[in-house]
């Protein structure tokens, strides 16, 4: 690990004015991890735990304003959250262990990195080591051929197969959640779907951020009324491990019909994946399993495996599959 400036910033005037050529560390969970393996090396680090970003409040508007400084458990635990958007709460409980959940926050979440093992490899992207494209844009990547069980089936491309590793993200892609910025340049509202970018020819481009960017809240909308939600996630043991593949659906049925459906997965896409395509596919239909089936079938038409990771596309369709029963039962 190379030496770095240490600043604490006590408002967010603050943190904006010290974070030229910096990183904000709020849980610390992934980003000391990282500086560790050499992944990143910021020549200063801006801590944002004494920020004012630590409530969740309900919005004039009926929904609901996540700082982004809460903690993972703090949200996960949340009377509202827990009432109103079941699917996030239970998408964050199913993530990492209670420990790391009580120090990471809601903008460090949003923000982890993927855990593709050739990323996280010192050598990776230098010269006589692995290639990596996220790392050293035109290194390679060393995934393609290599230990890809756990990587990504959709938004991939020829630069980069990484999976976004996040459970959180997944049910805020079907809550249509908003973040709010602020920059040097002033405030932003960007649309969750907006947020995290597929890898395309610049996997090192990973969110819309720009730099000295702090997300400040997550704003989610006024709960559908009638509606059900749901977070089913596989994975190789029952807790305290990646999703293989994982669903977050938000559901209204009404007179047996599919009346409003919200699909997003997690485990199989390089972004937190919402699918339209099933969302199409379920909108005025029976609520049954052949159904479900189309959607999935729908949810997985643009899959591409590479070798190690081909049973994913068989596992999300079932996880799409069985996510639908729970949320509209
Ligand atoms: C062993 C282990 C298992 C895990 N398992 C899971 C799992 O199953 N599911 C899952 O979803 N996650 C899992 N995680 C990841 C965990 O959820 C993240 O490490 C955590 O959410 C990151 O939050 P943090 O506050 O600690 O972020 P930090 O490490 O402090 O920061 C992460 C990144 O976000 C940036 N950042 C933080 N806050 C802001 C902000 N407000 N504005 C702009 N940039 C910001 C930082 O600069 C940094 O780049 C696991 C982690 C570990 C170590």
């Amino acid at each position: 690990m190379q030496t770095f400036q240490y600043t604490k910033a006590a408002s967010i005037d603050k943190a904006l004015g010290a974070a030229s050529g910096a990183k904000f560390i709020a849980g610390g969970t992934t980003l000391v991890d990282l500086m560790k393996l050499s992944v990143e090396k910021p020549s200063g680090l801006v801590d944002i735990n004494l920020l004012p970003l630590d409530k969740v409040e309900t919005l004039p508007n009926g929904g609901l304003r996540i700082g982004a400084m809460v903690r993972n458990s703090d949200l996960a635990w949340n009377a509202e959250v827990q009432k109103n958007y079941a699917v996030l709460s239970q998408a964050l409980l199913s993530g990492a262990s209670p420990q790391l959940r009580n120090m990471a926050t809601t903008g460090g979440n949003l923000l982890q990195r993927t855990r593709c093992v050739y990323f996280r490899e010192p050598s990776a992207g230098t010269p006589g080591g692995y290639g990596c494209n996220k790392r050293t844009p035109g290194s390679g990547c060393a995934a393609m051929e290599g230990f890809n069980r756990m990587h990504a089936v959709l938004g991939t491309s020829d630069k980069c197969i990484a999976t976004h590793p996040s459970d959180m993200c997944v049910a805020m892609a079907a809550l249509e959640a908003t973040i709010q910025t602020e920059g040097p340049k002033g405030k932003r509202t960007i649309a969750f779907a907006d947020f995290h970018k597929v890898p395309g020819d610049t996997p090192h481009l990973e969110n819309a951020l720009e730099p000295g960017e702090l997300v400040t809240y997550v704003d989610l909308p006024k709960p559908v009324e009638g509606a059900k939600s749901v977070y089913l996630k596989l994975r190789d043991r029952a807790s305290y491990e990646f999703a293989l593949a994982s669903c977050a659906v938000v559901a209204k049925v009404e007179g047996g019909r599919i009346r409003y459906a919200r699909v997003a997965m997690g485990g199989v896409g390089t972004k937190p994946w919402r699918s339209h395509e099933a969302e199409a596919a379920l909108m005025g239909k029976a609520a049954n399993a052949e159904t479900f089936r189309h959607a999935a079938e729908a949810a997985l038409k643009d899959a591409k495996p590479h070798g190690e990771n081909a049973f994913k596309v068989e596992l999300a369709k079932r996880c799409v599959v069985r996510t639908l029963k729970m949320a509209t039962a």
